[in-house]
């Protein structure tokens, strides 16, 4: 890049996320300046649209005057303040009210954080507490899946169940165990039935509690869809087994919904598509539509009094962040919500994800790459196969996810490749039928790039 350009300046100074350092050094970033509805601009203005609302979550895209509204009165009128031991603000009392009024199962308080990793550490911190609390200081390992993603601080890294958020950290820390992966496609024995799979995964999720004893397992953590392992959505039943198991052994459930809440799979959250009962509930991301980072950890009654009881016991729950309901982020938060309802997003993704989901099997699942299509609402997945007949994946070296990537942006879309070979689907939620569509004729047009250039 030219000198003083702002991917050189990148280059000399910023140490970015989930990056290749080595490589950013050579390539540089692709830097964006602005945002419109569903796409973005580059600084030669180019258009892009995001298929993954940048994180999975910028549900309404990259421009909202609304929300920018309410920042700019918040912070006129109390830009900070904290709400430790005794204080509050109204911002943060009109979240919490609202997320219990849309909470997938009856819920009692609302506890706020910065972002879904720290959703999921307070979690895991919560669980310990409330088990000694109510008497029972044993029972604290947790349970999460094999390619669930969770964050990366070190308790929800741990929870995380992909090798390279582990091997280099000395992760996952002790007593954090993971179970099997409800992906059909890949997991399933020869001649299992959705059914059976479903079954079989239950009764190792509670041969694994048996076996660890289960006075010393305290929750199990699961997203809805797991997103970033690669969006695999569980067979219909599957959630249903895993509960019953949960029950029997008194252990507690938390929904990581920080991808799935909000609308991303065609309900208001994915409990409800999967019939989900979760004890304790974590979201983010499309919270503030991403405007500005938040989040939160929802607790039942009885989570709550035992967190009760505990700080009556044995001293304050001693955890909790500078900006733990910011006002700010949660007044942008509450706008969010409101927008929500009144444009009926979910009404809307029942409308649109359908073209998605459909157009993307209409067009692609007869390709010769393309192994497994999936997904449920405005969040989906195409998966490359060398082989259709064995469903085995390319060679790594052939980085298949990582070129599609590249010949992507040059037909004006931002894409994202997952572990095992997919490419997500997840664009802001206001997408339209028509952008839609745009969207699958460029990736159609990259897809043929692909399949010419992995000829040659
Ligand atoms: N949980 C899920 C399901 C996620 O997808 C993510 C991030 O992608 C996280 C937790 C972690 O959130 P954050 O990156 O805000 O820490």
């Amino acid at each position: 890049p030219p000198r003083n350009s702002n991917a050189a300046r990148d280059i000399a100074n910023v140490l970015h996320p989930y990056t290749d350092a080595r490589a950013h050094q050579k390539n540089g970033p692709l830097v964006i300046t602005r945002g419109e509805g569903v796409r973005v601009f580059d600084e030669q203005g180019n258009a892009y649209i995001e298929t993954v609302a940048g994180l999975w979550c910028a549900s309404l895209g990259f421009d909202n005057e609304r929300l920018v509204q309410a920042a700019l009165k918040q912070m006129r009128q109390l830009p900070f303040y904290h709400a430790f031991t005794g204080r509050s603000h109204e911002p943060a009392i009109d979240l919490a009210e609202m997320l219990i009024e849309r909470a997938p199962v009856p819920m009692s308080k609302v506890f706020f954080c910065n972002s879904g990793s720290e959703a999921n550490d307070t979690a895991v911190k919560m669980i310990w507490y409330f088990n000694n609390a109510i008497g029972r200081p044993e029972k604290k390992k947790i349970i999460a899946r094999i390619k669930g993603y969770h964050g990366v601080t070190v308790a929800s890294a741990s929870l995380t169940g992909l090798p390279y958020n582990h091997k280099l950290f000395d992760l996952p820390i002790q007593g954090i165990l993971h179970a099997g992966t409800p992906h059909y496609y890949h997991c399933a024995l020869p001649g299992e039935s959705e059914d059976q799979f479903t079954t079989r995964l239950a009764n190792e999720l509670e041969e694994m509690i048996v076996r660890e004893g289960p006075e010393t397992v305290a929750a199990f953590f699961a997203e809805p869809i797991m997103g970033a392992g690669g969006v695999i959505v569980p067979p219909a039943g599957y959630f249903e087994k895993i509960q019953a198991v949960l029950r029997r052994h008194d252990v507690l459930f938390v929904a990581d919904e920080v991808i799935c809440g909000f609308g991303r799979t065609g309900s208001y959250w994915g409990s409800q598509t999967f019939n989900m009962q979760p004890d304790i509930l974590t979201c983010a991301k499309a919270l503030s539509s991403s405007f500005l980072p938040i989040s939160a950890v929802m607790v039942n009654d009885r989570v709550f009094q035992g967190l009760a009881d505990g700080s009556a016991g044995l001293g304050t729950f001693g955890h909790g962040y500078t900006y733990s309901g910011h006002p700010v982020p949660a007044a942008v938060a509450v706008e969010t919500l409101k927008i929500y309802d009144e444009m009926d997003l979910v009404g809307h993704v029942r409308k649109v994800g359908p073209v998605m989901q459909e157009g993307l099997r209409r067009r692609f699942s007869d390709h010769p790459l393309v192994g497994e299509i999936r997904g449920v609402g405005m969040i989906g997945a195409v998966e490359f196969v060398s082989n259709k007949e064995t469903r085995a994946n390319f060679d790594p070296a052939v980085k298949i996810g990582p070129r599609l990537v590249k010949i992507a942006e040059g037909h004006g879309l931002i894409m994202r490749a997952l572990p095992g070979d997919g490419i997500a689907f997840s664009p802001p939620l206001i997408i339209t039928a028509e952008e839609v569509n745009d969207m699958l004729d460029r990736f159609g047009r990259a897809l043929d790039d692909l399949t010419v250039q992995l000829r040659r």
